[in-house]
């Protein structure tokens, strides 16, 4: 499958990685939309937010514990906003699940 994201979690893209396990992947955003920006995934591919079903949800408690420790070390103590984009319509580039932790900065509400 042709996954940028499967690329990077398996090493054959590289990246700057924040945090690695064996269920999932942070690394920095290369076009970060915030002083901080990390980019969080599960290993495994799954398409989008769409695709979470009981059966693989774990995966996604697991990176929002993962992105409180991340905030917590990048100092994000005022707070901070994790994004997904699901789809057409939620803005989604790459076709694979990922989270945005984004920090450092005020952030705006509504989004656009
Ligand atoms: P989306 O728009 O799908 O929610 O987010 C995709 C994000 O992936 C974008 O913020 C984009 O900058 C980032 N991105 C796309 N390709 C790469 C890459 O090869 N490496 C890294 N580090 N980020 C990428
Ligand atoms: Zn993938």
């Amino acid at each position: 499958m042709d996954c940028i994201f499967c690329k990077i979690a398996s090493g054959e893209i590289p990246c700057k990685k924040a945090y690695e396990d064996d269920q999932i992947l942070g690394f920095y955003d290369l076009d970060p939309q915030a002083p901080t920006h990390i980019l969080l995934i599960p290993k495994e591919h799954i398409g989008s937010a769409m695709e979470i079903t009981a059966e693989n949800s774990q995966i996604v408690g697991h990176i929002f514990a993962v992105a409180a420790k991340l905030a917590k070390e990048h100092g994000l103590e005022k707070g901070f906003r994790i994004v997904n984009n699901c789809g057409e319509d939620g803005g989604q580039t790459v076709q694979h699940l990922h989270f945005h932790l984004l920090g450092g900065r005020s952030m705006q509400w509504p989004p656009g």
